[in-house]
């Protein structure tokens, strides 16, 4: 079944204990969408600015990712963020942000695509991630993330978000920052009190622990030798949790578990390199081999 994302395509600058990379493609849809086109059909809905070169352009088309949602304005440049990792690549450190597109594109659903069964809100602007809501008609799971900037500049809106969607995708971090709860089962429990039936909340190389009405499950991360870059490992891993449920066409607790592993596959080859560059080359016969070999080390 077809999967609707809205979110961010950026330029991301990142330095990590690896190296630095300057103007690289980035973005939480362009992860999520990357991500979960390994398993289903991915339509991306994002506004990008007069400075998005062809070349990115054309790496998403080649991606099979679909566009027609995808809108260049004139007038502004691209979203740009710029972060650094240090020896702990669980936390990211924003250095500056340029939201330019963001705050003042309007997104616009195509029409074929309103009836879309698996919704992702990724990143973005609350006010964006609302008016997409409001142009899609029921869909079976609509599923939403954020971040430090918009938990600072939009809790109300955010809140609102949670209230109409099914459940939340965050870090341990954001969910402590939402909540107030240090301890993550009471932040996944407040996250349910504000809306979010389903609550998901990733500890990068620690794994990601889900909560469905209360009732919890936990993952270990794919254990990954040498993490070159972690962003977009959370936009990535949710795009395999959704490609992984939208590709079933269920969402019951049984189908979320086993997204969970899909996510948690998806995320471990996109740290393997900076930007999309792991990413890139995976397909659906590296994800499945890796996804036995987890299900081995998992095996008691
Ligand atoms: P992740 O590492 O999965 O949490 O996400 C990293 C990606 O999110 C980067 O590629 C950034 O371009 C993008 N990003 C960072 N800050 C924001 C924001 N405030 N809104 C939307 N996207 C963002």
């Amino acid at each position: 079944m077809a999967l609707l994302v809205l979110g961010s395509v950026a330029f991301d600058d990142v330095r990590t204990p690896s190296g630095y990379r300057e103007r690289v493609l980035g973005g939480s849809a362009t992860y999520f969408a990357w991500a979960a086109a390994t398993l289903v059909q991915t339509d991306l809905i994002a506004a990008v600015g007069r400075d998005f070169p062809d070349e990115f352009m054309a790496a998403l088309r080649g991606r099979g990712i679909g566009l027609d949602g995808l809108v260049k304005m004139a007038d502004v440049d691209t979203f740009h963020w710029s972060g650094r990792y240090g020896d702990d690549l669980n936390v990211a450190q924003t250095n500056w942000v340029k939201v330019n597109v963001l705050g003042k594109w309007k997104p616009l659903v195509p029409p074929a695509w309103r009836e879309h069964p698996f919704v992702f809100l990724a990143n973005d602007a609350p006010q964006n991630q609302l008016a997409a809501l409001g142009q899609v008609t029921k869909p079976r799971l609509v599923l939403c993330d954020t971040r430090d900037l918009w938990i600072d500049q939009d809790r109300a809106g955010l809140e609102e978000v949670m209230r109409r969607t099914d459940g939340i995708v965050l870090n341990d971090g954001e969910a402590r920052q939402l909540t107030g709860e240090r301890n993550l089962i009471r932040a996944a429990h407040r996250l349910h009190a504000l809306g979010s039936r389903i609550a998901i909340i990733k500890k990068g190389e620690h794994g990601a622990f889900l909560s469905v009405d209360g009732q919890g499950f936990a993952l270990p991360a794919y254990p990954v030798a040498e993490v070159v870059d972690p962003t977009g490992a959370g936009d990535s891993f949710a795009g395999g949790l959704m490609g992984w449920l939208a590709r079933g066409g269920v969402a019951d607790r049984k189908a979320l578990k086993q997204a969970m592993l899909a996510g948690t596959i998806t995320a471990s080859f996109c740290v393997e390199d900076f930007s999309l560059d792991r990413l890139k080359s995976l397909d659906l016969a590296a994800f499945e081999r890796r996804m036995e070999e987890f299900r081995q080390f998992l095996s008691l």
